[in-house]
Order: structure tokens, then C-alpha cells, then sequence
């Protein structure tokens, strides 16, 4: 049933499977444009609940909630992208759902991921596939230091990962085979990571956002600077890059490219996303067109719209331990665009809301992040 392709319409109802910010902002725009919206989610008030029509509270793998999430929707599309196989197979067979499995199951696996990217013509760091300890020998003989171990299934924001830089770290990377499977990675020494966001539609529309720039702070994003710093020549690159990936995997929905670029202006890519991602923010003020309006816009089959910059932008991610000092400074910044995702318990790093600072150029919108946010992690002031 997925894959005959339909076009919904306003007053349908959207299912998004995860009731976090991602899905948040997939629903507001979802319901300007009048569409209902159904979220399943474990929690009764989660970020996506707060703003949507029907909630199915359960877990994601509960195949029951799955099952009524599909009931209430004529549409199904998801806001984090370790959704339960059995799951995905019942919902590709019963249920409308555009975006297909198997973007889905490449990159739910590293192994599949990076081996997919080569295979669709696009660079990736030199890797090891580790199942052993030899294993892990072997692949720094052949890879050199430093480099990175990362188990294949089930990391984010740098959890999983065990940097080698000589072999007195082998012993306690090798633990992460405990988790199952491990990828290998030569360390790039890159001088930027940069990310573009691509989406295409059901009937092959494809659209870019423009490329941001991205700081990171203990492997959790922390700045997305758009437009990015980097050469003309690889600002193509990167675009053609993500286009191909896009083009060579038939994406239908959105897709997130993170990418090194290094010092002569290589790329080579880091991971995908298949959804609407952290570094695409700011595209909710800065772009014609948001990276969740386009999103809803390509699983309904509806035409894309413009990507188009209007402005430069800093987006800074509100982490529970910035919440205050960023309510503080609410009352004099009248260019700051606030978010804040409604999740009640500001932990340390959790993501609570972003905010995005419009300015005539990215020097001055950096200048104001430098000079109104007081990290109290020194390593978080914007690097320039
Ligand atoms: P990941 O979860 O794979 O995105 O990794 C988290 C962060 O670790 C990245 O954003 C990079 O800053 C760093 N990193 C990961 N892999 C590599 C690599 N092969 N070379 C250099 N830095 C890396």
C-alpha cells in the first residue's frame, strides 16, 4: 500500500511516530496548513502532544499503539528514525507510509549507512567494519591514529563512540562491542562540519536548504551558522553531495547530511538523518520555507516551496543548563526568534528549545550570541 503514491490533503490527519520537539514543529506548520494531527508517544504531555489533535500514548515498539496510531491517520511519518522493525513492517504493509523502510534501515545502521553513501557515488572516512578485538587490530594497522570506534546500531550526540588515540585506549574502546557490531573510523581532520538538508517529494521534486555551518560542544550541536563560511566551490559540493544521495536512494521526505569538510575542501560524510534535523532550525524564520513545512510538504504530496535565505542566522540550542540565563535575556533582544519545546524538567543536556538570531550579516548575529548568552562552560562561546 505504500507505494502508490497519494496526495493529502488539508482536514486529513498526519500520524508522526515521537512526540519530540522534531515532531512539535512538524505539527504546527502541519496545522497552519489544517491538517489534524495524531502522535504517538510513551508520555501523556510530550513536546509533540501539547499541539496535536490525538495522542496514542505508548511505546513505540508496542505494536498495539502502532495499530491505532495507523487507525486515526491517513498518513504516517516519523520524527526520530529508530522506529521498531515488526513496527515498520506492519505499518509499510497496513498504513500509508510515504517515505518507505529502507532509508530507514540504512540509517539505523552504520555499517549500511556507509556502505550505502559509497555505493551512491558519495565519500565517506575511510572505515573498518569490527566484530572482534582482532578485528579492531587489525583496522587501526590499517587506518592509523587516531580514529573512532562507534557501534553500528543505537548511538546519538557522540554516545557510543570511543575515540582511539593511541593503543593504551584500545581496552576500554573494545567495550563497546558489547553492544553488538562497531564501525572503525580514520579520524578526519576536518576544519568545518557542515550539514545540508535535502527533501523531495512523491513525484521526485527535490528542494535544498542552504548549507549551515555547524559548532558542536561535547558531540552535542550547540550552533548551526548559515550561511555557512566555507568556499563557493564547496558549498556546491556539498549540495550536489546531499542532491545525489537524495537521487541515488529515492527519498521521499527529508533527509540530513552531515559532513566534514577539510582543509582543501574535501567532504567527506558523517551520518545521515532521515527527517527534519537540529541543524535545519533555523530555517523556521531564516528561509522562505521551514524544513517542517517541507517535510509535510513532501510526505502530502504537495509541490515544494522556496528554500530561499532571507536573511542571515545564528541558531543556538538551549540546553537545560542555558534555560534560565536565556529567559534572563528575553526581555532585550527583540531579533531573538524563541523556542522552547515544552518539556518540564530542564536536565543538564537536554534539549529544551533554540533560539535563532536574525541579523544583516552572520558576524553581527554571532557578535550578539558572544555578547548576551554567559555560558558558564567557557567551550560554548561561539567560535569565529
Ligand atoms: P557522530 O555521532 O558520528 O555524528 O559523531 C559525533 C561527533 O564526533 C561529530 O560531530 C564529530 O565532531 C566527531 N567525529 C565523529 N566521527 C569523526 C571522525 N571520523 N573524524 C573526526 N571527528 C569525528
Amino acid at each position: 500500500m505504500s507505494l502508490s503514491k497519494k496526495t493529502i490533503l488539508p482536514g486529513q490527519t498526519i500520524g508522526i511516530i515521537g512526540g519530540g520537539q522534531l515532531g512539535r514543529m512538524m505539527a504546527l506548520p502541519a496545522r497552519e496548513m489544517g491538517y489534524r494531527i495524531a502522535v504517538l508517544d510513551p508520555v501523556e504531555d510530550s513536546p509533540c502532544g501539547q499541539v496535536a489533535d490525538y495522542k496514542i500514548i505508548g511505546d513505540y515498539h508496542d505494536l498495539e499503539a502502532i495499530k491505532r496510531l495507523a487507525e486515526v491517520s491517513e498518513i504516517i511519518t516519523y520524527e526520530f528514525e529508530n522506529i521498531d522493525a515488526t513496527a515498520l513492517e506492519w505499518l509499510c504493509e497496513n498504513a500509508y507510509v510515504p517515505q518507505g523502510k529502507s532509508l530507514l534501515e540504512i540509517s539505523q545502521d552504520r555499517v549500511k549507512e556507509k556502505t550505502a553513501i559509497q555505493d551512491a557515488g558519495v565519500q565517506v572516512a575511510p572505515f573498518a567494519v569490527i566484530n572482534s578485538r582482532e578485528d579492531l587490530e587489525l583496522g587501526l594497522e590499517r587506518l592509523g591514529f587516531p580514529a573512532v570506534l562507534k557501534t553500528a546500531r543505537g548511538g546519538y550526540d557522540g554516545k557510543g563512540q570511543a575515540v582511539i588515540k593511541t593503543t593504551q585506549d584500545i581496552e576500554e574502546a573494545v567495550k563497546l562491542l558489547e553492544h553488538g557490531q562497531c564501525v572503525l573510523e580514520k579520524w578526519v581532520a576536518f576544519k568545518k562540519e557542515i550539514s545540508v538538508i535535502v527533501v523531495r517529494n512523491t513525484t521526485g521534486e527535490t528542494a535544498v536548504f542552504p548549507v549551515g555551518e555547524n559548532i558542536h560542544v561535547n558531540n552535542i550541536l550547540h550552533q548551526t551558522i548559515v550561511p555557512a563560511r566555507i568556499s563557493l566551490r564547496a558549498e556546491e559540493q556539498a549540495i550536489l553531495a546531499a542532491v545525489q544521495l537524495a537521487d541515488e536512494f529515492e527519498l521521499v521526505g527529508t533527509l540530513a547530511v552531515e559532513m566534514f569538510l577539510t582543509e582543501d575542501d574535501q567532504i567527506f560524510i558523517n551520518e545521515l538523518a532521515p527527517r527534519p534535523h537540529n541543524s535545519g532550525h533555523y530555517s523556521i524564520e531564516a528561509c522562505e520555507t521551514s524544513q517542517f513545512e517541507q517535510h509535510i510538504r513532501a510526505v502530502c504530496g504537495l509541490p515544494l516551496s522556496s528554500t530561499e535565505l532571507l536573511k542571515p542566522a545564528v541558531m543556538v540550542n538551549i540546553l537545560g543548563d542555558h534555560v534560565q540565563n536565556v529567559l534572563e535575556n528575553l526581555t532585550t533582544h527583540k531579533n531573538w526568534k524563541i523556542h522552547f519545546y515544552g518539556k518540564n524538567e530542564a536536565k543538564l543536556k537536554r534539549k529544551m528549545g533554540h533560539v535563532t538570531i536574525l541579523c544583516d550579516s552572520v558576524d553581527t548575529a554571532l557578535a550578539e550570541v558572544n555578547d548576551s548568552f554567559i555560558w558558564e562552560d567557557k567551550s560554548l562561546e561561539a567560535k569565529r
